[in-house]
């Protein structure tokens, strides 16, 4: 049981793309524990990649609501339709953006010990796997921002997207 620290943005490491699990083994059920005891760690988080604990391996844990969901290797499979709505990042903390994702998605995805399953999923969930199977490529939802529209605690300011985007990119190296 190990709560992990969070990386933030300006960390070279969240644009990186995160290699497959081949190994469901001890090692990668350490990782999923981590993640799982980092997320309940504090009320009100939703979803985090394991990039964000510093390990490019494609793992992701989230709680939309609707309790735990584990996914390791997970990849879309189907879209459909569209949402616009606020989001956030344990990588940005204070920042809230508007987004546009798609409102449907299947996936199919592995579980902690290896097996495969597909979910369906729409809305608040659909749009938490999306910006969590992101993370593994190295996407963040700052990326995205419509119109600008990215504002930091509660103020109604909107904050410079290309400037908070710009962050996200130094010291990165291909
Ligand atoms: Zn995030």
């Amino acid at each position: 049981m190990a709560e992990r620290t969070i990386v933030p943005f300006g960390d070279p490491i969240l644009r990186k793309v995160a290699k497959p699990v081949v190994d469901f083994g001890e090692r990668t059920n350490k990782i999923v524990d981590d993640l799982v005891d980092t997320l309940y760690a504090e009320h009100g988080r939703a979803g985090l990649a394991a990039p964000q604990i510093g390990i490019l391996r494609r793992i992701v844990v989230m709680d939309c609501g609707d309790g735990l969901l584990e996914l390791i290797n997970p990849e879309i499979l189907k879209v459909d339709g569209e949402q616009v709505g606020p989001e956030a990042c344990l990588s940005f903390p204070g920042y809230t953006g508007i987004v546009k994702r798609y409102n449907y998605v299947k996936i199919k995805s592995q579980d902690r010990r290896g097996k495969p399953f597909t979910l369906e999923a729409e809305e608040y969930l659909a749009r938490c796997i999306q910006h969590e199977i992101d993370h593994l490529d190295g996407k963040l939802f700052i990326d995205y921002i419509e119109n600008d529209q990215l504002y930091y605690k509660q103020s109604k300011r909107k904050v410079n997207v290309m400037e908070v985007r710009r962050m996200t990119f130094q010291n990165v190296q291909n």
